[in-house]
C-alpha cells in the first residue's frame, strides 16, 4: 500500500478564516476530503487582522522566523488553529504586512506593497518548513501570491535537506489577477537573477507572480477542464497563454466539488420549508417566501422566476443582460437579483427595479441566507459569464431544483448538460457565443419547458440527482499528486 502523502496547503484565503471568493471554499473544504482519504494534511496562511478578531481559538506558537525580504530579515509569529478539529492551520503574522482592513485590495485599489507581502508570505511558508523540520511531499499552493514557492523549491532550496524532495502543485482560481510589479521589486524575492528572464518570472519587463507559478511548479491545475483548455487561447490567456500551452501536459483541469453539508434543500437551516426530489412542495413554500422576501407580486408563484446571485462584475454577463431587459420584462416572468461590485451594476439595478415593480426585486448586499433563498425559491438560475473558471452557483442550483441556463464557459459548460426532450437526459440551458439574442434564447426556449409538465419534472430530476461532491475530485488531486512527485523524483535523478 502507498504511504499516506503529506501535504501542505499554501493558500492566500481559507473558510472559515477568510474569504474573498470560491479559492476559500476550496481550501476549507478540500484538505478535509484528501485527510479522509488518509493523506496528513497542514494548511498555512497569513495572520490577517480578521483572523485575529475571527473568535476561532489560536495558540501562539512561540516559535519566530526570519525571512530574508532584499537585504533585511524580517521576523514572523507563527499561530495555529484547526480546521474541523484536526486539520492543522498555521498562520504566518507580521503587523505591517497583514494586520490590515482587507486582504489584498481596498476599494481604491490594490495595497501598494502586495509584492513585499505575498514575497515575504510565500518565503515564510519554506523557512516555516525548515524550522519545523517539516518535510511535505508536496506544496499545494494557490493564486498568484503563492506563485514564487516552487521557484524558491528550484533554487535556494534545491538541495535543502528538508525541502529537496518536495514536489509543488499551483492551481490557478482565475487568470485574470497576476500579481505583477515592476522589475525592481526582483531583487526583494532573493531568487538568482538567472530566474528574471522571459522563460522565467519576467512578463514584458515586468515581474509575475502568477508566471513563476506555471513555469516552475511540477504540475499546474486550474478549476475545470474546459478553463484548463481556454486559457491557452489568447481570449482567455491574459498573455499567458503562450506559457501555458508551453507547459500543457503538466496542466490539468479538476472541476471543484461542493460542500453538500451546507447547500441542500433537505436540510437547510436557511429555508422556510425543507425538501428533496421526491417532494417539491416544500419548494413551491420557498418560492412565496422568496416573493414576499422581495416584495413581488404573490401572483408571480404561477409564472418562471429567474434567479441571480453573483459578484456585480463584468466577468458575470450583465452587459448581455443589459441588453435585452425590455424584450426580457415583456415576457410572463419574475426576477431576482443578489448582488455587490461595480458601481456601474448597482445604478443599473437600482433602475430595473423602479422600472419593473411588479417583476424585479434587487437587492444590493452580500447575504448569504438570502442566496440560499434564491436557490431554493427561484425556478431558473442564470449564469450569462464571459468567463467562468469553474463557478458555483450552478451546481448549487441543480441540487435545489432551480434550473441552470448558462453560458458554454469554462466549469459551466462543464457542469451544465442542454436538456434533450428525446432523450430525457440534460440538466439545464446553454447557449455559446457571448451574445444576448443567444442569451435570450436560451431563457425563452428553458420557459417553454417550464409548462411542459412531464419535461420539467424529468429536467428536475435530472438536476437534483447530480452528484459534485468533494470525493471524487479529490481523488483527482491525490493522482496528480502522485504525478508530481515522480516528476520530481525524475528531475532528482536527472
Ligand atoms: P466567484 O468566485 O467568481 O465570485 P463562484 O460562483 O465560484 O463565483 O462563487 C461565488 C460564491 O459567492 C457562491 O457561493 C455565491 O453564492 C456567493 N455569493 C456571490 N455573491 C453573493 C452575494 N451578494 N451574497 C451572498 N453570496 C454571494
Amino acid at each position: 500500500m502507498d504511504k499516506p502523502l503529506k501535504i501542505l496547503f499554501a493558500t492566500p484565503e481559507a473558510v472559515p478564516f477568510a474569504k474573498t471568493g470560491g479559492l476559500a471554499d476550496v481550501a476549507g473544504a478540500l484538505p478535509k476530503s484528501l485527510q479522509a482519504m488518509g493523506c496528513e494534511v497542514k494548511i498555512i496562511m497569513p495572520y490577517y487582522r480578521i483572523v485575529k478578531g475571527s473568535g476561532y481559538p489560536l495558540q501562539y506558537l512561540g516559535v519566530e522566523i526570519e525571512v530574508p525580504i532584499g537585504d533585511e530579515k524580517l521576523k514572523s509569529d507563527i499561530y495555529l488553529s484547526h480546521l474541523n478539529q484536526e486539520i492543522p492551520v498555521y498562520f504566518i503574522g507580521r503587523e505591517e504586512f497583514f494586520d490590515r482592513e482587507y486582504l489584498y485590495s481596498t476599494p481604491k485599489g490594490d495595497y501598494f506593497d502586495n509584492a513585499e507581502r505575498f514575497i515575504f508570505f510565500s518565503r515564510a511558508v519554506l523557512i516555516f518548513c525548515q524550522q519545523m523540520g517539516f518535510s511535505p511531499d508536496i506544496i499545494h499552493h494557490h493564486e498568484w501570491q503563492t506563485g514564487l514557492i516552487p521557484a524558491y523549491l528550484k533554487s535556494i532550496y534545491l538541495h535543502d535537506p528538508v525541502l529537496a524532495h518536495t514536489a509543488s502543485v499551483f492551481t490557478i482560481h482565475n487568470l485574470a489577477y497576476q500579481g505583477m510589479f515592476k522589475k525592481e521589486k526582483f531583487s526583494l524575492t532573493g531568487l538568482p537573477t538567472e530566474m528574471y528572464n522571459p522563460e522565467g518570472i519576467e512578463f514584458w519587463e515586468r515581474i509575475n507572480f502568477m508566471k513563476a507559478g506555471i513555469v516552475y511548479a511540477e504540475v499546474i491545475t486550474t478549476v475545470s477542464q474546459k478553463y484548463s483548455e481556454e486559457i491557452q487561447t489568447p481570449e482567455y490567456g491574459y498573455g499567458l497563454e503562450g506559457i501555458l500551452r508551453k507547459r500543457r501536459e503538466n496542466l490539468f483541469g479538476i472541476l471543484n466539488g461542493v460542500d453538500y453539508g451546507d447547500w441542500n434543500p433537505a436540510h437547510d437551516p436557511h429555508l422556510i420549508s425543507r425538501y428533496d426530489g421526491n417532494d417539491l412542495s416544500g419548494k413551491r413554500e420557498c418560492k412565496k417566501d422568496l416573493l414576499k422576501e422581495f416584495h413581488l407580486p404573490p401572483s408571480l408563484e404561477h409564472v418562471p422566476l429567474l434567479g441571480m446571485i453573483s459578484r456585480l462584475a463584468d466577468q458575470k454577463g450583465f452587459d448581455l443582460l443589459m441588453e435585452i431587459l425590455d424584450e426580457l420584462f415583456s415576457l410572463d416572468l419574475g426576477f431576482v437579483l443578489l448582488g455587490t461590485g461595480e458601481q456601474k451594476y448597482h445604478d443599473l439595478f437600482t433602475r430595473v427595479a423602479h422600472q419593473y415593480p411588479q417583476k424585479a426585486g434587487i437587492r444590493i448586499a452580500y447575504d448569504d441566507q438570502l442566496a440560499h433563498k434564491i436557490e431554493a425559491g427561484a425556478d431558473l438560475f442564470l449564469m450569462p459569464s464571459k468567463y467562468e473558471p469553474c463557478g458555483l452557483n450552478q451546481i448549487y442550483s441543480l441540487k435545489y431544483g432551480t434550473i441552470p441556463v448558462v453560458r458554454a464557459t469554462g466549469g459551466l459548460d462543464d457542469t451544465i448538460t442542454p436538456y434533450n426532450p428525446t432523450t430525457k437526459e440534460g440538466n439545464g440551458f446553454k447557449f455559446n457565443r457571448y451574445d444576448a439574442k443567444e442569451f435570450l434564447d436560451a431563457i425563452k426556449l428553458a420557459i417553454s419547458y417550464y409548462s411542459q409538465t412531464d419535461h420539467w419534472k424529468q429536467l428536475l430530476r435530472n438536476a437534483m440527482t447530480a452528484d459534485f461532491s468533494w470525493a471524487k475530485s479529490a481523488e483527482s488531486y491525490l493522482q496528480l499528486y502522485r504525478k508530481a512527485l515522480e516528476k520530481k523524483r525524475g528531475s532528482i535523478s536527472n
